[in-house]
């Protein structure tokens, strides 16, 4: 292992361990409370965040393995895979309190082979090894439109680009893009065996003709995306729970994926990852959805606990993830999920909120942490706090605040080793009526 990977896991298993001694403080708070101010509470009963109740709790839904997975086995030397097993292995290494491992099952090209019935039962076995009180383990599988002859990049061809589905502990049924052909198909299939779906990783793909002059780049007129949030509703029984929001994916660029696919070998290819704002415009147009950040971890490049989801959870099981999935009460994390809260009375994220209330956003973080924290909606940032002035307990009257979605995103001052890209917290929103 790399010096530089030895000191990005070192990072992480210390930032672990500050997170679980914060749950353990909130907990202990609580408790103080529930025994020795029943009066307080009840008179300052706003000032008190609904959270506090709940377990927090933080993992990735999003990981592939050489098990089932066609695009999970190193080709290049210094690469490492890993087998479903061992992905969960890493990712309770890494402290994780949940994870699901969802493979591709089937090939995006000609013959779209399919992993075997073997492989398959070999990723559920894998998650069915962990206790619940270890690490909570789901596993379900990435389902891919797409199967047209230009893959990539056929705005025309029907391209719902690829979902992510988990399953219910205990089913081994899936439905894959030859015979759920749709995201309301999909949606349908979801509905009938308990099951969610989160939008994978939305980006947009750019067509560039190689003699075009770079520096005439936003000139281009040719952004095409793909239908990621073309279905619906929110699906039957509001399945669709929520979008991957970044920050960032790679960005992919070269001529390697176009000529085999698409016929036109002249043309490169270049990807965009507009994740906040795809997911802004699909909550502009009236879809639920929580914020969720997960690694797609295939190979070691990305570490555990990079990209994570937190979600609020009335109970520590595979049941009340899923509810807290369903109700989207989420955090969407890039390194060291930040302690923010954003609730009015009750109500927290994912709720419906009548504008004649105040709004609470509380944000406890460490001195020097924080470059910015905003409270946004669609295309729109309502109020923003710069640094140490970020850290508080803030209310803010809803009056003035157009119906519609709002969330806190705060970008923290840490940069990880890796990537470079800065520490940065999404939180689900909670809709203003
Ligand atoms: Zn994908
Ligand atoms: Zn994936």
């Amino acid at each position: 292992m790399p010096l530089s990977m030895m000191t990005v896991r070192l990072k992480i298993i210390f930032l672990k361990s500050v997170w679980q001694l914060r749950k353990l403080f909130f907990l202990s708070v609580s408790a103080f409370y529930l025994v020795f101010v029943p009066v307080v509470v009840s008179a300052q009963e706003n000032s008190i965040s609904p959270y506090s109740r709940l377990f927090k709790l933080r993992g990735d839904l999003h990981i592939h393995s050489k098990t089932a997975s066609f695009d999970s086995i190193c080709l290049s030397p210094g690469c490492r895979s890993f087998s479903a097993s061992e992905q969960f292995t890493e990712a309770y290494q890494a402290g994780l309190d949940f994870a699901a491992v969802t493979e591709h099952l089937r090939h995006p090209l000609p013959p779209y082979k399919k992993a075997s019935e073997q492989q398959w039962h070999k990723v559920i076995a894998s998650a069915q090894r962990y206790r619940p009180e270890d690490m909570i383990t789901f596993y379900g599988y990435e389902w891919g439109s797409s199967m047209q002859s230009c893959y990539w990049l056929d705005a025309d061809k029907k391209d719902y680009g690829h979902r992510v589905v988990i399953l219910p502990p205990g089913e081994s049924r899936y439905c894959l893009a030859d015979q759920c052909r749709t995201p309301d198909e999909l949606a349908r299939f979801m509905a009938k065996v308990g099951a969610v779906g989160i939008t994978a990783h939305p980006w947009r793909t750019l067509i560039v003709d190689p003699k075009f002059n770079e520096q005439k780049r936003d000139s281009l007129p040719a952004f095409l995306s793909r239908n990621y949030f073309d279905y619906r509703g929110n699906g039957q029984d509001d399945v669709w729970i929520g979008a991957e929001v970044g920050p960032d994916f790679y960005s992919i660029s070269g001529q390697w994926a176009l000529s085999p696919i698409c016929e036109q070998p002249k043309l490169r290819l270049d990807t965009q990852t507009v994740t906040v704002p795809e997911w802004e415009d699909a909550l502009a147009n009236g879809k639920w959805l929580a914020a969720i950040s997960s690694s797609d971890r295939h190979f070691d490049f990305i570490p555990f606990g990079l990209r994570t989801t937190v979600v609020f959870a009335k109970e520590r099981s595979h049941q009340g993830i899923m509810e807290a999935l369903r109700a989207r009460r989420t955090l969407a994390a890039y390194m060291m999920p930040f302690n923010v809260e954003l609730y009015s009375g009750s109500a927290m994220f994912g709720d419906t909120v009548d504008k004649s209330k105040m709004l609470s956003i509380k944000l406890d973080a460490d001195s020097g942490s924080v470059e910015e924290m905003q409270l946004n909606r669609p295309g729109e940032t309502i109020r923003s706090w710069k640094g140490d002035n970020a850290i508080g307990l803030f209310r803010i009257p809803a009056q003035d605040i157009p119906s519609g979605p709002v969330w806190v995103h705060i970008i923290g001052t840490e940069v990880d080793d890796n990537l470079h890209l800065q520490r940065t917290t999404i939180t689900s929103p909670i809709w203003l009526k």
